[in-house]
């Protein structure tokens, strides 16, 4: 039964007063408030000890939770963003693992439980939000908490291989059977999880995708792929066009056919590549020099991380040197913007581009594919480039899908998308589009709601 409270814990609250909230955000916002709920995770303040706020909003109950310079470093800083970041995204060789830092993350883990315990209600259900909070459930049963608990991975789960390099690897991963559903983007993570039970720590698959722990616990693992609140985004992408920034923008072109790309600044993305890529473009097809213009918005992100400034400066020296080499004193080959932008605005830049270029080396989803489809003019549609390793890659099969390692295969693509007659264009936008209405924001949470409250808790701290 649905009776009780849905309480969403999650690394970051998006209170409504922040206003650098997306989709998620009011999505979650939304379910909280039909049922009456409570959202719990980290106030983002660094604080002498770790206190507690509660605030009611709009039918919510918000709880928030400080935390100690020490536990911010070790948990968030360095376990989360240091080691499970990168591994987690098939990259072992920018783990900085550091036993302090799983301490740390595992204090966290038992402090969240321990507060969330002491406010849940018997008919709650809890759900779990991505790598920061792999242990909560296992620490909650610890404390007695037989409360339904569902958790949904937001970022790629490796292959098993690249998990057991990670130290203490059974007792984290394991205690993903704690949970009552686990949730993943891509039937490629759900493999991952599934081999990873069954080959490292002999677990079993019972019918109904059910997995079986070796201590006899059973759990559900599905495939639940994210999507977008894709009428908004359209409405907001029809709308941007009359905003006076975007009509700047557009003028600014002078009727340049644009390429663009939305990143966080993360390693992750492939952006070191996509500008290799672009560069090749230019130099296999000189007549599209001075005709195309590539807008590489790259908001900078946890700059605390030495990995990450060392990749602001490689992508500085890059696009300097791709503009100083291919530049005309009337053209600009790369407009490289380190700011992030609302929504509003993103939408307009988004239907503009003739080319969306999304091309991370990993990426749990990717909504910035999703998005730049929503936004595109049906009349007009320009083409996607996406990465293979894109989880958007298994939905949106009407972009030019690429290797992004494989820099000559993406400057072809950009080649293709740029000369893509209309028809086609059309024909692969309106395949994309189908997917992005049928499976929207909405029906995501509703699709993982009802598997989470299909699932039978009594199972819970049971043996
Ligand atoms: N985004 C934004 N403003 C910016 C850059 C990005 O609002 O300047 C949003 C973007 O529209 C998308 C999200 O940030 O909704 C990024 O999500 P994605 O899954 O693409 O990547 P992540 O950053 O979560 O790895």
């Amino acid at each position: 039964s649905r009776a009780g409270r849905l309480v969403v814990v999650s690394n970051r609250v998006a209170t409504p007063r922040q206003i650098a909230t997306g989709g998620l955000a009011s999505a979650m916002r939304a379910a909280l408030s039909e049922r009456g709920g409570l959202w719990f995770g980290w106030s983002g303040k660094i604080a002498e000890k770790a206190e507690l706020h509660h605030r009611h909003e709009g039918g919510i109950d918000y709880a928030t939770l400080d935390l100690t310079r020490a536990d911010h470093d070790d948990y968030y800083a360095g376990f989360a963003n240091r080691a499970l970041w990168p591994l987690f995204h098939y990259r072992p060789d920018l783990v900085d693992y550091r036993r302090s830092h799983l301490e740390g993350y595992l204090r966290v883990n038992r402090l969240f439980a321990e507060r969330l315990a002491a406010m849940l209600r018997p008919d709650d259900t809890v759900w779990v939000h991505d790598y920061h909070l792999i242990p909560l459930a296992a620490m909650l049963r610890g404390l007695g908490v037989r409360n339904r608990i569902g958790f949904f991975l937001h970022i790629p789960l490796p292959a098993a291989e690249l998990l057991i390099t990670l130290p203490r690897h059974r007792e984290l991963i394991g205690a993903l059977a704690a949970y009552d559903l686990v949730g993943l983007h891509t039937a490629r993570d759900l493999r991952a999880l599934e081999t990873y039970f069954l080959h490292e720590l002999g677990g079993a698959l019972r019918p109904g995708g059910l997995l079986r722990a070796p201590d006899g616990r059973t759990f559900r693992a599905g495939v639940f792929p994210i999507g977008i609140d894709t009428a908004a985004v359209a409405q907001a992408a029809r709308e941007a066009a009359a905003l006076p920034e975007i009509q700047q923008f557009k003028d600014s072109l002078q009727g340049r056919a644009l390429i663009i790309g939305v990143d966080r600044l993360d390693y992750s993305k492939g952006l070191p590549q996509r500008f290799e890529a672009y560069a090749q473009l230019l130099e296999r097809e000189p007549a599209l020099q001075r005709q195309v213009s590539f807008l590489q918005i790259a908001p900078p992100s946890r700059g605390a991380v030495p990995e990450y400034r060392r990749l602001r400066h490689e992508l500085e020296r890059s696009a300097g040197h791709i503009n100083g080499k291919y530049a005309t004193p009337d053209w600009a080959p790369i407009r490289y913007v380190n700011q992030s932008f609302p929504h509003a605005v993103l939408s307009g830049y988004y239907r503009t581009a003739r080319v969306g270029l999304v091309t991370p080396l990993r990426d749990g989803m990717n909504l910035v594919a999703k998005e730049y489809v929503a936004c595109q003019d049906p009349r007009d549609p320009g083409v996607l480039v996406l990465s293979r390793f894109a989880g958007a890659a298994q939905e949106l099969d009407g972009a030019l899908l690429v290797n992004p390692a494989d820099t000559t295969e993406v400057a072809e693509a950009l080649a293709r998308a740029l000369a893509m007659p209309l028809q086609e264009r059309r024909k692969r936008w309106r395949a994309m589009m189908d997917v992005l209405e049928r499976h929207d924001l909405g029906s995501w949470l509703d699709a993982f709601l009802d598997a989470l409250y299909a699932t039978h808790p009594a199972r819970a701290g049971q043996r």
